[in-house]
């Protein structure tokens, strides 16, 4: 899934400005006459730091396995209604297996039987459940099938969309039907286990109007015309899948065909937007070869297929084999910005076939594992498409957002089990410092090692759920190193190290002193002392030379020897950790960056950035992005 809070377009153009800004702007006469570069000009002005608030939260135990979900449904749009007819074939996990309760939430419940003998079932409906009694007790080597007649209308999980046509645009929206399962929504509109931990296998029947079709997960089997001027479309989903990626879109949509080798790849777009759409979706073959070599893991499905839709509540969503985008997000982007987020989107929800779909968090506490890689993925499509540099633009613009949420919002660990609803989750942690955790295990490991071990997780994992342990075991068996501190440090406590660097250059012993100081306020979850492997760049008139430090005091001294006073020092060349970097520099090096400035990366700062931003402005940010996503009530 994309939740960014923030409008997509907007920012990437509020990012550029400032990258240009701070890259371009010379030292103030100012800082030049104190010495001191704007880095540290001014404080930040932080208030105080909030919590994530709420209950915890554990896996709600289970008592059956779910094999198949058959799910027959039509539609009643003007009543906002769905009638439906399912069969949930599943298997008790113990003996004695009387009764169980599936997820139902806004349904009338008509009827509940044995599917194959018709037998009546006892069933109620606490709030949210529906609570079935069998006729007997069953044993883990049967096999029920249970069949639900109801009627729904859902309040959320599945969206009626009117026919939209605005004055003085060519363009019109037709009438749609869509769906969006993550976190925990699908069991609004057809009964289920509506949690990421169960994998089944899936297919719907899904009854249109005679001008339209249905898009679903996995095959298309059958389109059948019916009696009554009606077209219903058999789907089929083979591979098993945790029920939050079931999806449906109905509407009259065109239909584009791509490919890559063998797989069919589609785009579903508004009539008359087919050129545009092409354009938009055109790399998406591009990115599945990217991906499926990068990982060294083939993609894993039979089918990809993209549909847009109207008034989407996020960016887009990876429902298996058949993601949803946000129609904003694919059309009318012409600006280079606009067109490069829609590419991110596009490789985000791509990259979910592996990390999400493919290979599922147990639970949302380990969410980051779909979400983080999703965005770090995005990055590697960057790098291919323009080098390294572009990836580590990307890398610059997620620590610059996650600092945002931590200074302004809240800090919370990445794995959490505090939360009022999982979509609560899906913060800027979640995605920004996920993606920025799988970049420093990239740097710690190294790139060879990275993807070998990213390879293994996915082997080793396919068609399972996982939890964080599951992803460092990969990367411990693969390299042979222990990578507890790495998992501990970043991914189950909070914050960043704030770094204080002094350098002083002795001409007499020619050696360069280096006092290195942690000074982040170290409380519940934040570490006083992070362990980081740094490079070390010193250019003197003799030429470069990079030196590796680790450090992991909370006040460290680290003495080099050095021919000459150095021209720069570039602490973190590559820029491979999270950090805030408090680190003067004589002007004289400062403008020798500037002057040198073909590596950007020596100039960028991003705790610098903060001290343009204010509480407010991250608020009115904040809240015009939500306002745009919180469409709950359509
Ligand atoms: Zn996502």
């Amino acid at each position: 899934m994309d939740s960014r809070i923030f409008a997509r377009r907007t920012l990437a153009a509020a990012l550029a400005l400032f990258f240009i800004l701070y890259a371009i702007a010379p030292p103030t006469a100012a800082q030049r006459r104190k010495r001191v570069p704007r880095a540290t000009a001014r404080a930040v002005k932080e208030p105080p730091r909030q919590r994530l608030e709420g209950t915890k939260h554990e896996r709600p135990p289970r008592t059956f396995d779910v094999l198949n979900y058959t799910i027959r449904t039509r539609f009643e749009p003007e009543n906002r209604a769905v009638i439906g007819d399912e069969t949930v074939t599943l298997k008790p996990l113990a003996s004695g297996f009387r009764s169980f309760d599936l997820d139902a939430s806004s349904m009338k419940i008509e009827a509940v039987t044995l599917a194959d003998s018709d037998v009546a079932l006892q069933w109620t409906q606490p709030p949210d459940k529906l609570a079935i009694t069998l006729d007997r007790a069953y044993e883990p080597t049967d096999t029920i099938n249970v069949r639900i007649r109801y009627r729904a209308m859902p309040t959320k999980g599945l969206y009626f969309i009117q026919q939209q046509t605005r004055s003085g645009s060519a363009l019109t929206k037709p009438a749609q039907i869509w769906t969006q399962g993550e976190p925990e929504e699908n069991h609004y509109w057809f009964p289920c286990y509506d949690f990421p931990d169960d994998k089944a296998t899936s297919e719907q029947y899904i009854t249109t109007k005679a001008d339209e079709i249905a898009i679903s997960n996995g095959a298309l089997i059958e389109t059948t015309d019916n009696p009554d001027g009606t077209r219903t479309f058999h789907w089929k989903m083979e591979q098993p899948h945790s029920s939050y990626l079931i999806s449906m879109v109905v509407g009259n949509y065109a239909k584009l065909t791509d490919s890559y080798k063998d797989v069919p790849v589609e785009y579903y777009t508004y009539r008359g937007t087919e050129e545009e759409a092409r354009r938009a979706f055109g790399k998406t073959p591009e990115m599945m070869r990217l991906f499926s070599q990068k990982l060294n893991y083939e993609y894993p499905f039979n089918r990809y297929a993209q549909t847009i839709v109207a008034n989407f509540i996020f960016g887009g969503m990876e429902n298996i084999t058949s993601t949803t985008q946000a129609d904003t997000e694919i059309l009318g982007n012409t600006s280079r910005a606009s067109q490069q987020s829609t590419e991110n989107l596009i490789s985000h929800e791509l990259a979910h076939s592996w990390f999400g779909n493919l290979v599922t968090c147990k639970d949302w506490t380990h969410a980051w594992l779909n979400e983080g890689f999703a965005t770090f993925m995005e990055a590697v499509f960057r790098e291919n498409e323009a080098g390294h540099e572009a990836y580590l633009e990307e890398m610059r613009s997620n620590t610059f957002l996650y600092f945002l949420e931590d200074t302004y919002k809240y800090r919370r660990p990445i794995v959490y089990d505090r939360y009022r609803t999982p979509i609560d989750l899906f913060d800027t942690t979640l995605y920004k410092k996920g993606a920025l955790i799988l970049h420093m295990l990239r740097e710690t490991v190294g790139d060879e090692m990275f993807w070998k071990a990213v390879n293994k997780y996915l082997t080793d994992n396919r068609n399972r759920t996982v939890e964080t342990s599951d992803l460092q075991r990969a990367f411990e068996e693969t390299t042979g190193k222990s990578l507890a501190w790495f998992f501990d440090q970043w991914v189950y406590k909070a914050g960043f190290p704030e770094l204080r660097v002094r350098s002083l250059y002795n001409a007499r012993s020619r050696t360069l002193t280096l006092d290195v100081a942690q000074t982040q306020t170290p409380d519940a979850t934040t570490p006083a002392v992070f362990r980081l492997p740094v490079a070390i760049e010193f250019v003197t008139a003799q030429g470069a030379r990079t030196e590796e430090i680790e450090i992991n005091q909370r006040s460290q001294r680290f003495t080099f020897k050095l021919e000459s006073k150095p021209l720069l020092i570039h602490f973190d060349k590559g820029e491979r950790i999270l950090k805030k970097l408090d680190f003067p520099q004589p002007a004289a090096r400062v403008a020798y960056k500037l002057a040198h400035g073909s590596d950007a990366t020596s100039v960028f700062n991003a705790g610098a950035w903060l001290q343009r931003w204010s509480a407010e402005r991250y608020r009115r940010l904040a809240t015009t992005g939500r306002a745009r996503a919180n469409v709950h009530g359509i």
